[in-house]
């Protein structure tokens, strides 16, 4: 039975947006991609919501509104996709990275350890959905101590008076903080993904959400950045194409990564229905838990923790007391089967380029641990019964044969 890892939810009603958008004359940033922001503002609770072409360009711009520098450090955690440090670089200061918890998350612990008088940002990511401890965080950088630590040199971070604090969310779209709040409000700045593999996708795309604290006016803020992110031109295309409307100016160095409204269609249409779809994942993500909870050598994954709750973007299964080879082992015998698996995250640490810059994975033990025996399973509302059968008893299969073979 082929199983794929993660197609993209593309229904009629996808495709009647896609189309609408094609049909209306207007394909770039326009009525789709304000509706969409729309939709995404009410899903989280944001004060603001502006939409880029993806997670990584909207976190570089973000980067330089609050106006790092060479000399600025930035911590992320070390387990996390690279795109969470490459931003920092692209942005010119310096990934300062940390361990995680068992429950793959960024330790609030670390973080603490880490601060210096440079610290600028902060950047926790909620892996596979699951948010990260927001109270802890935000309370962390409203510290007297720390607030007397930090050494503003821009004024955006002179007006902040603190550390920001920017939720990787590219994973939580629909995770539940706490009780009546969705990731995206609970940050200074919370960025949602919304890549081909995401739960809510526009094939490629990112949303800013924005809840900056007084004296900030998240309204103007909005405003600035979407203009930021239109090479910082005082008309965009909207209203130049208005008979008369020729003459702009260029008033600062921006990016060009607006979304176009043929993309925002696509997630237009599928954020309505991502309530249901969320559900379908749960249902997944559950089913593989009762699967595997008769298994002494299976670590399941978090999902609820009080009041938190998932996204259900990952499924990350961990193998115990499994080595990389074995783990690696496994992942070929399910292979056979068809069934495709994937591992997240390969600690950035590991990888050449970070390598090159001096990182090490020595100091980051839990998230090395966490790396090791890890296979995610496929997740995603079209899986059934019998598929849902079919990788559970594949995956057990797999863990017998490397154990018969030792
Ligand atoms: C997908 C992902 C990103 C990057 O998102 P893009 O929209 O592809 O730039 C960033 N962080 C994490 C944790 C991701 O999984």
């Amino acid at each position: 039975m082929k199983i794929p890892f993660s197609p993209p939810y593309i229904d009629e009603a996808v495709i009647n947006e896609v189309v609408d958008s094609l049909r209306s004359g207007w394909i770039t940033s326009g009525p789709k991609v304000k509706a969409l922001e729309e939709e995404i503002k009410v899903f989280s609770n944001a004060k603001e919501v502006l939409c880029v072409n993806s997670w990584t360009s909207g976190a570089i711009m973000m980067l330089r509104w609050l106006g790092v520098t060479a000399e600025d450090e930035v911590i992320v955690p070390a387990y996390t996709y690279s795109a969470t440090a490459l931003a920092v670089l692209h942005a010119g200061a310096k990934p300062v990275m940390v361990d995680s918890g068992e429950d793959f998350n960024i330790s609030v612990e670390a973080i603490r350890k880490a601060i210096t008088p440079k610290t600028k940002a902060i950047i926790p990511v909620d892996i596979a959905g699951f948010p990260c401890d927001y109270d802890r965080i935000m309370k962390l950088v409203n510290e007297p101590e720390i607030r007397n630590l930090f050494h503003a040199t821009s004024p955006t971070q002179e007006k902040l008076g603190r550390i920001l604090v920017m939720n990787d969310a590219a994973h939580s779209l629909g995770a539940y903080y706490s009780k009546n709040q969705r990731t995206g409000c609970e940050t200074d700045i919370a960025i949602f993904s919304l890549h081909a593999v995401k739960n809510v996708t526009t094939a490629e795309g990112g949303a800013i959400c924005l809840n900056l604290p007084e004296p900030f006016d998240n309204a103007e803020l909005y405003k600035e950045l979407r203009m930021m992110s239109l090479n910082c031109q005082t008309k965009d295309a909207f209203s130049k194409s208005k008979a008369g409307g020729w003459r702009y100016d260029i008033v600062g160095l921006g990016m060009k990564i607006n979304m176009a409204d043929v993309n925002a269609a696509i997630g237009l249409a599928q954020i309505r229905e991502y309530p249901e779809l969320l559900k379908e994942r749960k249902r997944v993500f559950n089913t593989y838990s009762k699967g595997f909870a008769d298994c002494d050598w299976a670590v399941l994954p978090p999902s609820v923790d009080g009041e938190k709750e998932s996204s259900y973007h990952i499924y990350a299964l961990r193998i115990k007391g499994f080595t990389e080879e074995q783990r690696d082992r496994m992942i070929d015998e399910i292979a056979k089967s068809e069934v495709a698996v994937n591992v997240h995250f390969i600690p950035m640490p590991m990888l050449s380029f970070f390598n090159s810059l001096g990182y090490d994975i020595k100091n980051y033990p839990q998230a090395y641990e966490n790396f090791k025996g890890e296979i995610s399973l496929p997740i995603y509302p079209q899986l059934d019964v019998e598929q849902l059968a079919f990788i559970i008893k594949t995956v057990k299969a797999a863990y017998d044969k490397v154990i018969g073979d030792k």
